[in-house]
């Protein structure tokens, strides 16, 4: 088989550009999925990081690591990811919302931290009776139940289409409309799911279980389960579900040695989704680390499945 890309880079923000420039300058085939847009630093004012005088807006920073990712030789997609598979010997194939699919040798997460929650009152009370912020990890316990997704990205829009092979019924409720790909919304129109825009949830229904959820416009739905999934997938979706070791408090940031290396050969981690401090500057260092580690990685194994000619 032949595998597409030496390094496949989840996240376009400062850790994944970072990633991206010195893995493609050391001549690795390199792909960088995700949105510019969904960064952290998009929308931040930058004065504390070394060599800019600020504040400068994080768009712009990001739009300059864009360019200077591609002039090194790496490939951009603006897609999410949607699914990791582990093929044998330790390639990868990663799917996006698309249904692109590509093989990899190593793969770097720079997905950043979600802030994700409604801030509704009993949202955390009811997590694991009723509430949910993983479709992937909890799909299954709802096998013939009615459920809500809510979120507008396309980690609520894959959810609610995994849910409808599963659950009797499926309502999804986007806060400001989807936001996702034209061929993710075409699968999820073409799914037998009700799509409600613009009537957000207010209220949580139910004692000790989540029996319901009503609507601001006062409409009231009777469901067994409601995921929270706003944004893209995240950590817990694709890093766990694949074995990544997470730490074990918060199970939301992925453990790395010094090298940027996880506990699975051939997957690396930097930035926020590591753990604090979030900043420019950690998450830049780790990403230049966590770029050459891989590519020297995967340029290894590429040499020694060419019978040990150079590059
Ligand atoms: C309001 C605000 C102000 C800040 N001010 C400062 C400051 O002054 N100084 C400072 O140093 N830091 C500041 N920060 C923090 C800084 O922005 C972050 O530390 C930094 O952006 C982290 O970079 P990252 O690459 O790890 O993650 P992010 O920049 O968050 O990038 C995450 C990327 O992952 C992608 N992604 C997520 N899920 C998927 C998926 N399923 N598939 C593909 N891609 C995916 C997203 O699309 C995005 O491109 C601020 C942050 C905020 C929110």
């Amino acid at each position: 088989m032949e595998i597409q890309y030496d390094c496949i880079i989840l996240g376009m923000g400062p850790a994944g550009l970072q990633a991206a420039i010195h893995a493609a300058r050391k001549k690795a085939r390199v792909l960088v999925l995700g949105r510019p847009e969904a960064s952290s630093l998009w929308r931040a004012h930058i004065e504390n990081y070394f060599g800019v005088k600020g504040p400068v807006l994080g768009e712009e920073l990001i739009g300059i690591g864009m360019e200077q990712a591609k002039e090194s030789g790496a490939e951009l997609l603006q897609e999410d990811v949607v699914k990791i598979d582990s093929l044998d010997q330790n390639i990868y194939k990663v799917i996006t919302e698309d249904k692109g699919e590509h093989t990899t040798y190593s793969i770097i997460f720079t997905m950043g931290v979600s802030r994700k929650g409604l801030g509704l009152k009993r949202e955390k009370e009811l997590v694991g009776r009723g509430v949910s912020y993983c479709v992937d990890c909890d799909a299954n316990f709802y096998r013939g139940a009615k459920v809500a997704v809510v979120g507008d990205g396309s980690a609520a829009a894959d959810g609610a289409i995994t849910l409808s092979k599963i659950a009797s019924s499926v309502v999804l409720i986007t806060e400001e409309g989807l936001n996702v790909t034209p061929a993710l919304e075409r699968e999820l129109r073409e799914a037998d799911i009700e799509v409600v825009e613009g009537d957000m949830i207010e209220e949580l229904l139910g004692d000790t279980n989540l029996t319901g959820i009503r609507l601001e416009s006062g409409r009231e739905i009777e469901v067994d389960g409601l995921f929270i999934e706003k944004g893209a997938k995240g950590a817990m979706s694709l890093a766990a579900l694949l074995g990544v070791q997470m730490d074990p408090e918060r199970f939301q940031f992925i453990v790395t040695d010094d090298k940027q290396r996880t506990n699975l050969e051939g997957i690396y981690a930097a930035g926020d989704i590591t753990g604090t401090p979030f900043q420019v500057a950690k998450a830049v260092g780790e990403g230049c680390v966590a770029g050459m580690e891989a590519a020297s990685y995967a340029l290894k194994r590429r040499r020694a499945e060419k019978g040990g000619k150079s590059e």
